[in-house]
């Protein structure tokens, strides 16, 4: 049996980069003609990208005769944030560039404005964009952002919460959705002894969505998604000061609603270990959007939480 995977044709960009070695690729992967256009595009910010990438390996596994439209896949798409685990590079002058920020990109501009211009024209030309973000490295999340017009590609995933995303100006889905496209952004997995159950979580999702858009065809049709819970406007918990960060909370309270008063974890002096804060579930019902799994160290201000309630 020839898998899709290994059906890819894969093309290499040359993206300016430092000086010594002049380029950094961009190296993206085509298979089909015909039919719905989808791109699958990982590591945009390159501390999240890994766990995303390695999803489009296990979702292309069916054989070629099973698929139907046109699959582009961009497993990493910021190279050089990825390899310093960071979510921007740090290549740009004077200040790092978050490249979701900066679509449709600057060919004559600085690194992740390159990189952008080069992306937006594979964004151009797709029907659909799957935008893998997800946890990373340090943090762990489950949910998904809709948007209108794609309100059923985000309910395909069955991720435990579903939120209506933002406009964010210069981001990858904000310019994809202003050429009509169909997008959704995944905001699923991380680093955690539980990350090999988000990636199937993803390809499970990515699985239905392809089917259900008529871009594979599978021998039986996949079980239906879970139904995700709606939530409101997300809400970012923040460290009031720096120190040791203590998790009460751990990887497997992602996903879950917790009550009022939930000690969710806190942060310690580094110095004198003095308890300097306790993060507690603020509502009722608070959702457990993001959260850092495990012990670290938290810088002043650093995103510790992100949590939101039912709609
Ligand atoms: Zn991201």
């Amino acid at each position: 049996m020839v898998t899709i995977f290994e059906s890819l044709t894969w093309h290499e960009v040359k993206v300016t980069s430092n000086s010594a070695a002049r380029h950094i690729p961009l190296a993206y992967g085509e298979v089909g003609t015909g039919g719905t256009r989808v791109t699958l595009i990982a590591g945009t910010h390159g501390d999240e990208g890994p766990w995303s990438a390695l999803t489009m390996k296990a979702l292309l596994q069916h054989p070629i005769e099973s698929l139907k439209g046109r699959i582009r896949i961009i497993p990493t798409a910021n190279a050089l944030a990825a390899e310093a685990n960071t979510r921007n590079s740090t290549i740009d002058s004077p200040n790092p560039i978050d490249l979701d920020g900066v679509f449709p990109g600057n060919a004559a501009g600085s690194h992740t404005e390159r990189l952008a211009a080069h992306i937006a024209p594979l964004v151009a030309d797709s029907d659909v964009i799957i935008d893998l973000h997800g946890g990373g490295s340090w943090c762990v999340n489950a949910f998904v952002k809709r948007f209108e017009g794609s309100e059923q590609l985000a309910a395909d995933f069955g991720a435990p919460f579903i939120s209506n995303a933002p406009n964010k100006p210069g981001g990858l889905t904000t310019y994809a959705r202003g050429l009509g496209i169909k997008v959704v952004n995944i905001e699923v997995g991380g680093r955690s002894g539980d990350e090999m159950y988000w990636h199937d979580q993803i390809v499970e999702g990515m699985e239905r969505a392809l089917y259900n858009m008529d871009v594979l065809s599978l021998p039986a049709a996949p079980a239906p998604a879970k139904v995700s819970t709606d939530v409101s406007k997300t809400e970012a918990l923040r460290a009031l000061v720096g120190g040791i960060f203590v998790p009460t909370l751990r990887a497997d309270a992602v996903g879950t609603i917790v009550p009022a008063g939930t000690e969710m974890g806190k942060i310690l002096d580094m110095h004198t270990l003095e308890e300097l804060q306790v993060f507690t579930a603020p509502h009722a019902q608070t959702a457990m959007m993001l959260l850092r799994p495990e012990i670290c160290v938290v810088e002043g201000s650093g995103l510790v939480y992100v949590i939101a309630q039912p709609v």
